[in-house]
């Protein structure tokens, strides 16, 4: 049985925050009774006459008496004095919440006015406001959109929390919990300093002789950092000494910040500067990339969940340039980072994946300028530049930068810690740990499957090995050449098959030797890197959902223009060719060491085939578009070698044979691979388990099915490819995202 609507509900304080929720209330008919004290008349008549309240009273006991709910919205300081006056007439079922900025405070007095905290009373804030205040400047959707922090304590009472919770839910809020020491140590920060800052620089301005000149010509940057100067200074007099102790450790925090900004500009230390201010612009984006929704926030959060929606049809037509190479993004900020001098990046991809070994090389010190429009400017360190970083380093669902920054790291002079997000933690780690160990380096990985984080101890001497790699892997090839450039002497690596040579050309790029001698590359430890310019070309990884979607899709013909053609990475190109694609090389070139191409491909009628081994490593990520291709071919195709696909973002092959299972399509996973039998795809509900590339690949199954595909768990598209959507509809497809808060039903 639904317990709304209550049956009185109690307002102590109906400013801009209490008389918001008292509309919510009105509006959605949540209260059959709502009173309200104030201090003045004035308040309660207004309110009176907007309809917000029943009865209005000057004294908090005749308010609140019977009320089923009392909800305390008036400056934190006065908390004990209500509280002591409305004690007698609070009955036991009564549950009592406030909506005070300061937590501590709030349950300090409660628990002086009745020797333990109450189990009844629900400490909550919502982080929703503005500079105005009273009852005229309420508003019915204040809360919509925002967070409402509640700090219940252990003694507090589960039922009066989910009542306090399911008001601010209807109130359109989301709602998160933390202690209170959490909540008072965050907001000193996040809310209490920047408007102790605004108040003091709007002050100390004003008190200069000449500030009418000052304001007159103050610019926008002023005016938007000062806006909250205007807020009211009773509340915020209260707020401060209600939450001293985590205000002054805030304000001096700060303080340090801006000694070292004072001492840069002093000593014209320009790296100083340039490193701050860009390092800042990095959080403020990634800030504003949260807030947005998007896959990190899905890991903060894990509130809402990305849906995809593709109705069957389409063709794909036009020219389009597919973002540029992950892998070649990805080491490009590495090598840059690590050479002499500075190295400019253009078509860099600005997925998270690539972002997150961009943050980790700042978090080590490196200035780094961008990316803006996949420029980006590397002030090289150096071998031996980089810096412990404040914190473990956090690289996102990247499982190249967790390998690969393994080999760094293992050298350097400080111990790091490498953590990533649920499924990066879930992959394997002691392939790479291994080889760098028996090169003498320290290094742990977590639980039995040696899985992240990963933990390494700086100051160790590495000594160049020769390694056999058991599994084909460019990252680990890469990770142990990497470490192999502090080694003594030779280091190299044998693989068993062809991996993506990237590491190898773009050493030789940044003018580091490297010997390749067959299935063995060689380098020696003691060189240095130089500064280069770097042209990242498409990333083939990317142009392979597109070459399916155009050979499946009837009536296709379309153009991917400066596609990455490494011979290491064209296998989806010649396994497609073998099933009978109609693609075309355009105008191959060179670029940065890297060769391009230009593919034209035209629909055409595809043919199951038994895809030689010797391919697979060539294509390993591009496997999940090629099910898809499959499952629209006639006859079978036999994928076998390709083990390495259970270890990726997802287990790949399991998770496409569940969700072509579900699309109608007959297919037979095995222990390397799988045996699929094309046919009609049916409409149907997959889940991508958060890889990127299953998402992509069952949303251009939709070009060849017969309803509608809905696709789960999306976000971690933005970590390759941030504007799928986009491109693929203006290439032909039907498709559509939203978002769902996790755990509804589609
Ligand atoms: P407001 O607009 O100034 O309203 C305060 C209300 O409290 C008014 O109705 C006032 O009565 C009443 N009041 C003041 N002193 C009182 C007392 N000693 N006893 C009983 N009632 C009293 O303030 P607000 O912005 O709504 O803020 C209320 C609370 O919300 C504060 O604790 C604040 O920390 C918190 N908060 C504010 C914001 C924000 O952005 N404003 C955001 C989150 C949380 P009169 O109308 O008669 O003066």
């Amino acid at each position: 049985m639904s317990r709304w609507p209550l049956r009185h509900v109690a307002f102590v304080g109906l400013g801009l925050i209490g008389s918001s929720l008292a509309r919510v209330l009105r509006e959605q008919g949540l209260a059959e009774k709502i009173t309200a004290c104030s201090r003045s008349r004035e308040t309660l008549a207004q309110a009176k006459q907007l309809g917000l309240i029943d009865i209005g009273y000057l004294n908090a006991v005749d308010a609140v008496r019977g009320a089923d709910l009392v909800v305390l919205a008036m400056p934190v300081n006065a908390t004990e004095t209500v509280l002591r006056e409305i004690k007698s007439v609070i009955a036991s079922n009564t549950v009592i919440t406030d909506v005070g900025s300061t937590k501590g405070s709030v349950v300090e007095a409660a628990l002086r006015v009745w020797s333990t905290t109450p189990k009844f009373l629900v400490p909550g804030h919502p982080i929703a406001g503005s500079e105005q205040s009273g009852v005229q400047a309420g508003k019915v959707d204040l809360f919509v959109g925002h967070k409402v922090i509640l700090t219940p304590l252990a003694e507090t009472d589960s039922s009066a929390v989910e009542l306090v919770r399911e008001l601010w839910q209807r109130a359109g809020a989301d709602v998160l919990e933390m202690t209170v020491a959490k909540h008072d140590q965050v907001l000193a920060r996040t809310s209490h300093l920047p408007h102790l800052l605004a108040f003091s620089l709007v002050d100390t301005l004003a008190s200069e002789s000449d500030n009418l000149d000052v304001f007159r010509y103050a610019a926008g940057g002023f005016r938007d950092f000062t806006r909250i100067a205007a807020s009211d200074p009773r509340m915020w007099h209260d707020i401060f000494l209600a939450n001293r102790e985590a205000v002054l450790q805030a304000l001096t925090a700060f303080e340090t910040g801006t000694a070292t900004l004072k001492q840069a500009i002093n000593a014209g230390d320009s790296a100083a500067l340039l490193g701050i201010f860009t390092r800042a612009r990095a959080a403020r984006e990634h800030f504003t990339h949260m807030l947005a929704g998007t896959a990190y926030a899905k890991s903060m959060t894990a509130s809402k969940e990305l849906i995809y929606n593709v109705t069957p049809g389409g063709r794909f037509v036009g020219r389009v340039r597919v973002p540029g190479d992950k892998s070649i993004s990805h080491r490009s900020i590495m090598l840059g980072s690590l050479a002499e001098g500075v190295t400019e990046v253009s078509g860099f991809l600005e997925g998270e994946d690539a972002l997150a070994t961009l943050q980790a090389f700042r978090d080590m010190g490196v200035v780094i300028e961008g990316p803006e429009r996949g420029f980006v400017r590397i002030h090289g360190v150096g071998l031996h530049g980089l810096k412990a970083p404040p914190g473990p380093l956090y690289v996102g669902n990247s499982g190249t930068s967790m390998r690969l920054l393994s080999g760094i790291l293992s050298a350097q002079a400080f111990d790091t810690v490498m953590t990533g997000d649920a499924s990066l933690n879930k992959r394997p780690m002691e392939r790479i740990a291994k080889p760098l160990r028996s090169m003498g380096a320290s290094i742990q990985t977590t639980g039995e499957r040696g899985t992240p984080p990963v933990s390494i101890q700086g100051g160790q001497t590495l000594t160049g090995i020769h390694y056999d790699m058991p599994i084909a892997s460019a990252q680990v090839k890469s990770g142990v050449l990497l470490a192999g450039l502090w080694a003594q002497g030779t280091t190299s690596v044998t693989e068993p098959a062809p991996t993506r040579d990237h590491s190898e050309r773009m050493l030789r790029g940044f003018g580091y030797a490297v010997d390749v001698q067959g299935n063995t590359v060689s380098i020696q430890g003691g060189g240095k890197l130089t500064a280069t310019r770097i042209d990242v070309p498409s990333d083939i990884s990317s142009a392979a959902f597109f070459l399916v979607a155009a050979s499946i899709a009837e009536g296709s013909d379309l153009t991917l223009e400066h596609v990455g053609m490494n011979p290491t990475r064209t296998g989806v190109i010649d396994i497609l060719r073998l099933m009978g694609a109609n693609i075309e090389v355009i105008n191959p070139r060179e670029s940065g060491g890297e060769p391009v191409a230009d593919l034209r491909v035209r629909s055409a009628k595809l043919t199951g085939i038994n895809i030689p081994e010797h391919l697979v490593p060539l294509a390993i990520d591009e496997f999940p578009s090629l099910f898809i291709a499959a499952a629209c071919a006639e006859g079978t195709t036999v994928l076998t070698g390709a083990e390495e696909l259970r270890v990726k973002e997802s287990d790949r092959i399991q998770v496409m044979a569940d969700g072509l299972l579900t699309l109608g399509i007959d297919i037979k996973p095995t222990e390397d691979g799988a045996v699929i039998v094309g046919g009609q795809l049916q409409g149907g509900e997959v889940i991508s388990h958060g890889d990127h590339r299953i998402a992509m690949s069952f949303a251009i199954a939709g070009l060849r099915a017969n309803a509608a595909i809905v696709i789960r768990d999306c976000a971690n598209v933005a970590t390759s490819f941030p504007d799928f959507i986009g491109l693929a509809k203006r290439c032909g497809l039907n498709i559509s995202a939203y978002e769902q808060s996790a755990g509804d039903s589609v």
